[in-house]
């Protein structure tokens, strides 16, 4: 039997570390090293939330989507040309169903897929699908769909979730690392290494309730739903599944690079 692929999501940030080296592109870089060479990706992003709108990509080689406003011009000249794979999203409709997921043979990969990945299997030759996340749904939905995701974990498919966990641009300095973070994204981003340590799925989901610093650290929830596909994909709580966190810091005060992976 094939080796069971572990889930990962990763904090993808500021558009601009697809271009830099630093201590969270060596992280991704070295987490693509480490992880089992996947047979195919199944990425959910953050960037491609729509209300009403489950799809996955069917594009024989996705378009490098550069969904982002005022950057520097090298940034919009970067392509990250991996295959797609209808085998895959075939797949992905089958375990949804009957949920209705629709063929979107013309949508790209949006910079929350390509901008990580391009560090973590630089190659770019490893077919990738994109599942999008229908942003009229509830979290536990999410979670739900990634629970019946889990099965591509045996066929080779890595699940990759990419968002951040805290993610409050209005309170973000561009250009400041990781020289500093607002005590409540410390503690939010502290509380969920604790959860997902105990595996405690379920106030994972209703994060709501977590209090004052969830409502500072996700501010809307798109950037935070992509982990919940990771973790209801992952085994159930109680599996020997390691949990570990191949890059870590809060960048610019306010954003949680953290990644997660899980087996
Ligand atoms: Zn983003």
């Amino acid at each position: 039997m094939a080796e069971s692929m572990p889930t990962i999501f990763f904090g993808h940030g500021n558009p601009m570390l697809t271009v830099s080296e630093n201590e969270y592109t060596r992280g991704w870089m070295a987490a693509g090293l480490a992880l089992p060479r996947p047979r195919a990706i199944l990425a959910v992003s953050a960037h491609w939330y729509a209300r009403g709108e489950l799809a996955v990509t069917t594009s024989s080689r996705p378009e490098t989507i550069h969904d982002f406003y005022g950057f520097p011009e090298e940034l919009y000249g970067v392509e990250y040309r991996a295959p797609g794979s209808l085998e895959l999203a075939g797949r992905v409709r089958e375990l949804l169903a009957p949920e209705r997921v629709e063929s979107d043979g013309r949508r790209g990969m949006d910079h929350g897929v390509w901008c990580v990945l391009r560090h973590v299997f630089p190659e770019a030759d490893i077919p990738i699908v994109q599942l999008s996340m229908d942003a009229g749904k509830s979290s536990e939905f999410h979670y739900e769909v990634g629970k019946r995701l889990a099965p591509l974990r045996e066929e080779g498919v890595l699940i990759v979730g990419s968002g951040n966990i805290v993610h409050n641009l209005s309170e973000y300095s561009w250009g400041a690392r990781s020289a500093f973070a607002y005590d409540w994204a410390d503690r939010f981003e502290k509380r969920v290494r604790e959860l997902l340590a105990v595996r405690d799925d379920a106030a994972l989901i209703d994060y709501g309730r977590l209090g004052p610093d969830a409502g500072l650290s996700i501010p809307t929830p798109e950037h935070y739903l992509p982990l919940l596909y990771v973790l209801g994909a992952a085994n159930p709580a109680g599996s020997p599944d390691a949990l570990s966190f191949p890059v870590e810091g809060i960048e610019g005060g306010s954003m949680s690079m953290l990644a997660v992976q899980i087996g």
